[in-house]
């Protein structure tokens, strides 16, 4: 375990950067059982910061497969009223929401895939008015991460287990910038900074098309929306509050057009998806749509995501990271889309964010579909960044400009 100090530290980034807990605000934490001693230092880090009341939604993963595993398709598809009930309840008090995420990497290897996939529909399509809640920035909502044993040997392999959560350990503050002596709460503010400012450049160039391509087969012209706004690092709700969604983050990121899509990307990590690791996958795209896939590992799993819904064979997102950067100069694959989608470039399959668009949180399902907006129930990021990347972005008025040349921004 980490010493106390490091853990408050961490506890304290959560709760000021990532949530941003105002006076007098409910808060939720949702946690694994197997990150307790973090979730009791955000719970007093919470209070601390002048939180209401704290409440705490426990998971366990091994509880989750177990009921995958002896229930049946029907029980797996109810989902209680009361879960709704819960959910309804946090959106009505303002609550604000802080994530501890800590998968239990291939837990679910060997799981009926129908029963995954239904169950996952059926929750998601519950709680839908949440996810819109969340993804709308209507209440401030950060993710952290923390270990356990078993992921810790998956990126790990050739240390003891309490070795391997330590290494985690390390690699998780360090990708945080959190360190013995700095203060991480200044450190990310200087860091928002800096994001910000990759944002505006991209902003201003108001580019039509991105064109990516490398030597391992990607070759990619993704049109953005008009008026699309590039985004990362620290957000905004509707009512003003600023707030850090990722923990870790290094990505800028924004809205491609659901149609305007053609070619082939090459993946260049694995994808954690339902409990299963997607290996060394490619899609390609026509129109927007994914028409042809591959995946050397999981392809059924792959298929269960293209498939999950109408929109999750379309893009919602296209992110740029230097591959020159704190998490990919690691070396370290997490297995894990918090961070290692802040190692590369990446694009999610599935719904898009309202904010990657002007004014776009205050538009109706209808407004944004008609400007090229993905909806979806499923968001999925992959990651296809190499050290050789090349992007040319194209203006309105056919204007080509280079923004990044062997993986690294050059504007
Ligand atoms: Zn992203
Ligand atoms: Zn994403």
């Amino acid at each position: 375990m980490p010493t106390k100090k490091m853990l408050e530290k961490f506890a304290e980034l959560a709760v000021k950067i990532g949530a941003n807990v105002q006076e007098n605000q409910p808060v939720v934490v949702r946690s694994s059982t197997e990150t307790t001693e973090l979730a009791r230092e955000i719970v007093k880090a919470a209070y601390q910061a002048g939180a209401k009341r704290v409440e705490v939604q426990w998971g366990d993963e091994y509880v989750s497969r177990y009921g995958l595993d002896f229930m049946d398709l029907e029980t797996l598809k109810e989902v209680p009223e009361w879960v709704v009930k819960r959910a309804e309840h946090a959106i009505e008090s303002n609550a604000c929401f802080i994530s501890i995420t800590s998968p239990v990497p291939g837990l679910n290897a060997g799981v009926d895939p129908v029963k995954t996939q239904e169950s996952g529909k059926a929750m998601m399509r519950k709680l839908s008015f949440f996810q819109t809640h969340m993804m709308g920035n209507k209440a401030q909502w950060t993710i952290v991460a923390a270990p356990n044993p078993v992921w810790a040997k998956k990126v790990f392999p050739d240390l003891t287990d309490e070795d391997a959560v330590e290494a985690l350990w390390d690699a998780i503050f360090q990708a945080s910038r959190v360190t013995e002596d700095n203060d991480p709460v200044q450190a990310w503010e200087t860091h928002n900074e800096t994001l910000t400012k990759h944002n505006e450049i991209l902003n201003s160039y108001q580019f039509e098309t991105l064109h990516f391509t490398n030597s391992i087969g990607t070759d990619i012209t993704i049109q953005l929306v008009e008026n699309h706004v590039w985004a990362g690092g620290n957000e905004i709700t509707t009512n003003g509050v600023m707030f850090n969604p990722n923990i870790p983050t290094e990505e800028t990121f924004t809205m491609p057009h659901k149609f305007g899509v053609n070619g082939k990307v090459v993946a260049t990590k694995p994808l954690n998806y339902q409990g299963n690791l997607i290996e060394d996958f490619w899609l390609e795209f026509k129109e927007g749509k994914v028409i042809d896939y591959d995946a050397k590992k999981e392809k059924q799993t792959l298929k269960n995501l293209i498939e999950f819904d109408e929109g999750s064979c379309y893009l919602g997102e296209i992110a740029l990271i230097s591959h020159d950067s704190p998490i990919s100069n690691s070396g370290i694959l997490f297995f894990n889309t918090l961070f290692d989608e802040n190692a590369s470039c990446h694009m999610a399959l599935g719904r898009a964010y309202p904010m990657n668009v002007k004014n776009g949180i205050h538009m109706d399902p209808e407004a944004l579909a008609a400007i090229g907006y993905n909806h979806s129930m499923a968001h999925s990021d992959f990651m296809f960044g190499s050290e050789d990347m090349h992007i040319v972005g194209k203006t309105k008025e056919g204007k080509e400009v280079v923004i990044f040349e062997n993986g690294n921004f050059v504007i």
